[in-house]
């Protein structure tokens, strides 16, 4: 056998796709108050113009919050958060079940969408959570507007008011009119997306761990034990919808 056997090829698909992959496309953040923004289309193949996941945001004390993509969610896997919240649950203990809801996944979806107040941005990435995806389902069925249409679509205007666990969001309709007025903008923007679906990755059990050692969350002798909840009531982000960690790996 040949030793330029073990020579592959680098096709044109493999190229674009870890160019998708390595796109530096922004997280849009919603600031406080009224934000214009505008969701692009699905993307094909996509039945809704978002992907969903099912991310955890843990606190550990002292430390950066840990956030990963769940396993038990999202590939019916062992998931160690989702194991601790339901060592937490079965205690019985009314404490316990409190802190239990710290280690629950929540569902976020992620599209791509333009800031009308900073369209230099381009597309960027929008996460959010399930109040503001059910505003526009119901403005897609029960309203029949499809405000993704790049030209008779309808911009979003999104209203945030409080911060962290009191944070709401009230989500509308706004003017309809096409994305941009240059579609060549729109093309251009269109040429550097990443692929959503890399952002719907799962670690495995043993990293996810890993994640918490490193984070200061495992003390030596629990290598399979999550930090305890605060058994408070702070810690939790799940329902701020768009909070998103600034880090470089927000998955
Ligand atoms: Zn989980």
């Amino acid at each position: 056998m040949s030793q330029l056997e073990q020579f592959g090829s680098y096709t044109k698909e493999a190229a674009s796709k870890a160019r998708a992959e390595e796109s530096t496309a922004g997280w849009m953040k919603l600031k406080q108050g009224t934000n214009i923004i505008r969701i692009l289309p699905p993307v094909k193949g996509n039945p809704e113009p978002w992907i969903t996941i099912y991310q955890h945001f843990i606190k550990i004390p002292g430390a950066k919050q840990v956030v990963f993509n769940c396993p038990r969610r999202m590939e019916n896997k062992r998931c160690p958060a989702c194991e601790k919240g339901d060592r937490l649950k079965a205690t019985g203990n009314p404490a316990d079940e409190k802190a239990a809801r710290d280690f629950w996944a929540s569902q976020r979806l992620i599209a791509f969408a333009i800031d009308r107040d900073e369209m230099d941005k381009g597309i960027q990435l929008f996460p959010f959570g399930a109040t503001i995806k059910s505003r526009l389902r119901h403005f897609r069925e029960k309203l029949g507007k499809d405000f993704t249409d790049l030209n008779d679509g309808y911009d979003i205007v999104i209203e945030r008011m409080g911060q962290g666990l009191s944070t709401e969001y009230q989500t509308d309709l706004g003017e309809q009119c096409p994305i941009v007025g240059d579609m060549s903008k729109l093309e251009a923007w269109a040429s550097e997306l990443p692929d959503l679906n890399s952002f719907a990755k799962v670690l495995d059990y043993q990293t996810i761990v890993e994640k918490f050692a490193s984070a200061g969350g495992v003390t030596a002798g629990s290598q399979q034990s999550l930090p305890s909840g605060s058994g408070g009531s702070g810690g939790s982000v799940q329902d701020d919808e768009n909070e998103i960690d600034d880090g470089s790996d927000p998955y």
